[in-house]
């Protein structure tokens, strides 16, 4: 766990008395108002373009990020950031750092994508590129966008003024998989940093702080059994398979009578090869998710009991690796309202006619109501409330470990299905470019803030004391010694990698994707398509 010692925060308390003398003179605003023009400057707002459209089309799939880890590495080192990669044991995790001395903010957002959501943006109608591919149907395509824009803008502003400081660009390897920021903790990479700045896409603009989602395991149970000729001689087979079914029907049962507020689902990720020879291996996958660390840790061997009783019943043995875990994220106060008065300056991007026009086409594909795209920030902070639980994002991980804010950020289209094809269209139009550029403007308006205020990192690590940690100190849910699963995707990326290939965006023929994929904008209806009432 990294915490703050108070000798640490001493130097700190000194020289927040004034800013440095670089800065004297130049309001928050004034550097504030600097950093946003920085990012909304013709240049800045290509590059975001440019990251969004070309990370859209590598869609790379969790621990296999190597296109996208080159391509942006490539744009932190021209800008004079130095880059290490290979970070915390998993090859596509780096850190790109500029500048010296305190504070240290971090840049942290997703990078990876989802499995099946493979759809060519820009249309309302489904057309997966490549069948049943990997695509970026949730958007993290365009996290790395905001992150760099916002790092390097931010970078200038302090150059300029000759503010003390580090900035640390980090990514979210793995988001889809709740398995990178674990294994980050505990190889101490969050040491020393003062702040975090993390980002997710949406479709709207806003920040909270507060405990929010649910938190998980996420392992995997390979059952060892012996193999057989299924009709010869059945009896000398014992089925790991079967050891799978039971497990799974086991924990269908208990599942009445678990609290309401957890939420565990598993897929088969090895069955076995062909009915006529006996599993003698089969492996189940299961996310165990609830509210706290106890009661995850409770479900959790609440799964392996199940695991261990199904082994017993079909004399076979069961080993586990846990993959991921993460706590349910807790994010500051103190940042969250700086984000929010930053939002309220920045307020959403200026849609066009055609962005509406496209976001109420997709709606209606949908059959979802035609609002079309938000053109208002929420102007209440929220503090988060888990309700009945949900998702989970291992950037949580982080926010106990470091005072943490979240950004959601515009760019999709409300009233999509999530970790879906629909949620892909946007991510490589005018809509994701914008939303991208408008998120980095928030970010490094937070990071001036940060950079020019040592009372603010005060305030943070006061309020990380006395309410992120009040009741909890963050303890690992993924046992001592776990390797990150680095190995996961790597067979599937190399199957879809060919495929992916031709698809590769080139920003040096084609201004954006949708040119280069002779995608129209906006398109609003589907060529050749039938009339209704057929
Ligand atoms: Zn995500």
């Amino acid at each position: 766990m990294v915490r703050r010692t108070l000798s640490l925060s001493l130097p700190v308390l000194a020289i927040s008395l004034a800013l440095p003398p670089a800065v004297q003179g130049q309001s928050l605003e004034a550097l504030q108002e600097e950093v946003r023009g920085e990012v909304a400057s013709p240049e800045l707002q290509k590059l975001s373009q440019v990251i969004v459209d070309k990370l859209y089309s590598f869609s790379e799939l969790g621990f296999q990020e190597f296109w996208t880890l080159e391509f942006v590495t490539g744009i932190l080192e021209r800008e004079g950031f130095n880059v290490q990669t290979g970070c915390a044991g998993m090859p596509t995790c780096y850190v790109a750092t500029w500048g010296s001395g305190r504070p240290v903010i971090g840049f942290m957002g997703d990078m990876d994508c989802l499995p099946e959501t493979s759809q060519k943006p820009g249309v309302p109608w489904q057309e997966a590129m490549i069948p049943l591919g990997p695509g970026h149907g949730e958007g993290h395509n365009s996290t790395p966008a905001v992150d760099i824009v916002a790092a390097i803008a931010t970078k200038r502003v302090m150059e300029r003024h000759g503010m003390p400081g580090s900035l640390k660009v980090i990514p979210g390897v793995a988001e889809e998989l709740v398995a990178s920021r674990n294994y980050m903790v505990t190889a101490g990479l969050f040491e020393g940093m003062d702040v975090m700045l993390s980002t997710h896409i949406s479709s709207g603009m806003s920040t909270g702080y507060g405990i929010s989602g649910s938190g998980l395991v996420s392992t995997q149970f390979t059952f060892h059994g012996t193999s057989a000729h299924s009709a010869g001689s059945p009896w000398s087979g014992r089925s790991a398979l079967d050891a799978v079914e039971l497990m799974d029907v086991g924990w269908n049962f208990r599942r009445e009578h678990l609290r309401l507020q957890q939420r565990s689902h598993s897929i088969i990720s090895h069955g076995g090869n062909q009915p006529n020879v006996v599993p003698s291996e089969a492996t189940v996958w299961y996310y165990f998710r609830e509210l706290d660390y106890p009661r995850i840790k409770e479900l959790h061997e609440l799964g392996e009991t199940m695991a261990e009783a199904a082994a017993m019943m079909t004399g076979t043995t069961v080993t586990e690796r846990v993959l991921g875990a993460a706590w349910p994220s807790n994010m500051s106060k103190p940042l969250a309202e700086v984000m929010h008065a930053a939002i309220q300056e920045v307020g959403m991007p200026e849609w066009t006619e055609d962005d509406q026009a496209l976001a109420k086409a997709v709606q209606a594909m949908m059959g979802r109501d035609t609002t079309g795209l938000a053109t208002e920030v929420s102007d209440t902070l929220r503090e988060a409330s888990q309700g009945m639980g949900g998702g989970s994002d291992d950037i949580a991980e982080v926010s106990w470990n470091v005072p943490t804010v979240r950004l959601r950020y515009s760019g999709n289209i409300p009233g999509m299905t999530a970790h879906h094809w629909s949620s892909g269209i946007a991510m490589a139009t005018p809509m994701a470019h914008k939303g991208a550029n408008y998120g980095s403007r928030v970010i490094a308006m937070t990071a001036i803030a940060v950079a020019s205020d040592p009372e603010l990192v005060e305030e943070a690590w006061r309020y990380y004391r006395e309410v992120t940690t009040k009741d909890y100190t963050w303890e690992s849910l993924i046992p001592e010694g776990t390797e990150p699963p680095i190995h996961l995707n790597a067979d599937k990326m190399e199957k879809y990698r060919p495929l992916i290939e031709p698809f590769i965006y080139d920003e040096t023929r084609f201004e954006t994707y949708l040119e280069q994929l002779g995608v129209t904008y906006p398109t609003l209806t589907k060529p050749g398509a039938v009339s209704e009432g057929r």
